[in-house]
């Protein structure tokens, strides 16, 4: 057809398998498999729906972005409300990098980046991670137009110190540099702090995964006060109301709810601890992660192998068929007891 022509044609981001049937562990898309924070819960039942006659309130005027700014030690002004950090990350996407220079990012890395860089138009340039699976900072202090990375690297895993961070973003203080922290809750050291010093340092963190409400989409990026005004611009010149109004009283009763988010993440950290040992008995080697995932490869077993095999005992784990990292599989922290259930099923396959 003629109008075909004109189509802006991508190839979509292929998130991993939402699998509807009964009994299946899933550690394929890294959500927590503990439940949102009891106030939460509390929350959605008191949600009052009269109100959502009404549109809903501009997100920088809620509770929420006074509870993350109370949280975060800074103002209201200078958090970004989104939906998901999905809707942010676009946004910032579209906002920041327009100087028709390529943006910087590594090969291996979030597979969202290159189709929001392809559906805005946006040239890129991919550097590579080494042999460890690290990011090599000076490959990012070079002319460029933005620099987007997530930290701990996904689906690495692997953190950069908070020194090498810095070494990028004040080598780019004509571009936006990124910070995609949707895995610091579990052990990283956030990039947070440097916002006070550098204008052009974005930091985007998420509800999706230490927080548990994935399904909820509520992400938040921070930055000077600067930065969110020209968010905010674009945001409400494409769709004011992106945030619904349970979203918005929800997230605001999971960031109260501090200890139980704490308490999760710790969990979380000392499963993936005990996953470490287990894992390395049967064979596997991996990248210290900092993230609620390891990434991790088979001494002798090919990881599609493995991944086809998990999943015909109803466990799901991530693949990529992509060089490089075609013999990793990626595997989410689950519960205690999916984690014994995937050992179990790992004696069976590659024992
Ligand atoms: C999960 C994830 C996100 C986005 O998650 P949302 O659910 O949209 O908040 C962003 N970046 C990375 C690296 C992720 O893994």
């Amino acid at each position: 057809m003629k109008w075909e022509e004109n189509v802006c044609r991508v190839v979509p981001y292929t998130p991993g398998e939402q699998p509807q049937k009964a009994g299946v562990i899933k550690l394929n898309t890294n959500e927590n498999p503990y439940a949102p924070a009891p106030g939460v819960e509390k929350a959605a039942a008191a949600l009052n729906v009269e109100k959502l006659r009404l549109y809903p309130a501009f997100p920088e005027k809620t509770e929420l972005a006074a509870e993350l700014a109370a949280h975060y030690q800074i103002g209201t002004d200078q958090i970004f409300i989104g939906v998901g950090s999905d809707d942010v990350l676009s946004m910032a996407f579209m906002t920041f990098f327009q100087s028709g220079r390529p943006i910087f990012f590594p090969d291996i890395t979030y597979s969202f980046y290159d189709v929001w860089a392809n559906v805005y138009k946006i040239p890129y340039e991919t550097k590579a991670l080494d042999a460890d699976f690290q990011i090599c900072p000076t490959d990012y202090c070079k002319p460029n137009g933005g620099v987007i990375f997530p930290n701990p690297n996904a689906p690495t895993g692997v953190l950069m110190p908070l020194e090498k961070v810095e070494e990028i973003v004040a080598a780019n203080r004509d571009v936006v540099v990124i910070v995609d922290e949707a895995y610091i809750d579990f052990g990283g050291t956030s990039a947070l702090p440097l916002i006070d010093k550098y204008d052009n340092l974005l930091v985007v963190q998420t509800f999706s995964k230490s927080r548990s409400m994935a399904g909820m989409r509520v992400g938040f990026c921070m930055g000077q006060p600067a930065l969110i005004r020209y968010l905010n611009d674009v945001k409400y010149s494409v769709n004011s109301y992106t945030m619904n109004t349970a979203a918005l009283e929800l997230g605001a009763a999971a960031v109260r709810d501090e200890a139980y988010f704490r308490e999760c993440c710790q969990k979380i950290i000392q499963t993936r601890e005990k996953a470490e040992e287990e894992l390395t008995k049967r064979g596997f080697t991996f990248p210290k992660s900092y993230a609620n995932f390891i990434f991790a490869s088979h001494k002798t077993m090919p990881a599609r192998e493995i991944f086809e095999r998990l999943k015909e005992n109803d466990i799901y784990v991530r693949w990529w068929d992509k060089t490089r990292i075609n013999n990793y599989l990626r595997i989410t922290i689950g519960t205690d007891e999916q984690m014994e259930a995937l050992y179990r099923a790992l004696d069976g396959i590659c024992g």
